[in-house]
C-alpha cells in the first residue's frame, strides 16, 4: 500500500484541465491508497467556504467520494487557500492539519509543510504571511460579504496577471537554515513540502546525519506526486 502526496494544483475555473486530471487521480490511483495528503495550494484562491463556485463543488464532491471509500484525506493550508475552514472539512470529510506536522510513514518520521513559512529570505512575503495567517485578520475578512471577498480576489488575480501571471510568478526558494532548524525541532531527518514549484529531492548533512528534503511540483502543465511505501518515497510526474 502507498501513501500519496500532492500540492500546488492551483485549481481555477479558468484552467479546467488541472481539475480534470485531479478528478481522474482521485477516482483511480488515490482510491486504493493508504491515505492522501494535500500539502496546500489545492486552489488558486479561496475566499471562504461559503463560495458556491460550481468548479469547487465538483472537487469537493470528488474528495467526499474518496473519503467515503475509506481513504483518509488530509489537507494543509497553502498561501492561496489558507481560508479553507471547518465547513469545507465537514462537507468533504477531509481532515485539516497544522503546518508543520510530523507523520509516521512506514516507520519513518517525516515533517510535512506547505513550505512558504521557510522562505525566510523574502522578508516582504513573510510580513504579508504573518498578517494573513493571523486568525483575527482572517475572521475579519471572512465577515465581509461574499461579493466583496470575490471582488477583492479578482482584483488580486488581475494584479498578479499584470506581473506575468500566476504560472510565471517568481516564488522565493526555502532557506536552508530555516529548513534545518525546523527539522531539528521536529527531530526528523526527512521533510516533504511544496510551494516553490521546484520539484526535486535534496540530500544534505544534518548534524552529521544524512537528511533529505523532498519537494513536490505544481500541476500547471503536468501533475506531480510523491508515492511513499515501505521502500521509501518516489517523486513522479503525472503525464496529462
Ligand atoms: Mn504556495
Amino acid at each position: 500500500m502507498t501513501t500519496l502526496f500532492i500540492s500546488d494544483l492551483h485549481l481555477d475555473a479558468g484552467l479546467p484541465e488541472i481539475s480534470k486530471q485531479l478528478l481522474i487521480f482521485l477516482k483511480d490511483e488515490a482510491a486504493s491508497a493508504d491515505a492522501l495528503y494535500i500539502l496546500g495550494d489545492l486552489f488558486e484562491s479561496w475566499v471562504g467556504d461559503d463560495d458556491p463556485n460550481p468548479h469547487y463543488a465538483t472537487v469537493k464532491n470528488a474528495l467526499r467520494k474518496l473519503v467515503g471509500r475509506r481513504v483518509p484525506v488530509y489537507f494543509m493550508h497553502g498561501n492561496r487557500d489558507f481560508a479553507i475552514g471547518e465547513k469545507f472539512a465537514q462537507e468533504t470529510g477531509v481532515q485539516i492539519l497544522p503546518d508543520p506536522h510530523v507523520v509516521e510513514l512506514y516507520g519513518e518520521s517525516v515533517l510535512l509543510s506547505h513550505g512558504d513559512r521557510y522562505c525566510t529570505d523574502d522578508v516582504q512575503y513573510q510580513t504579508i504571511r504573518k498578517m494573513t495567517r493571523d486568525p483575527k485578520w482572517l475572521a475579519m475578512m471572512l465577515k465581509k460579504p461574499l461579493r466583496e471577498r470575490l471582488a477583492f480576489a479578482a482584483q488580486a488575480r488581475a494584479a498578479s496577471a499584470a506581473h506575468g501571471g500566476a504560472i510565471n510568478q517568481k516564488i522565493a526558494n526555502v532557506n536552508q537554515r530555516a529548513i534545518e532548524r525546523a527539522m531539528r525541532e521536529a527531530n526528523v531527518d526527512t521533510m516533504l513540502h511544496g510551494h516553490t514549484h521546484r520539484p526535486g529531492i535534496h540530500r544534505f548533512n544534518l548534524d552529521g546525519e544524512p537528511a533529505s528534503r523532498i519537494v513536490l511540483g505544481d500541476w500547471f502543465t503536468q501533475g506531480s506526486v510523491v508515492r511513499w511505501d515501505e521502500s521509501g518515497p518516489v517523486l513522479s510526474v503525472l503525464q496529462r
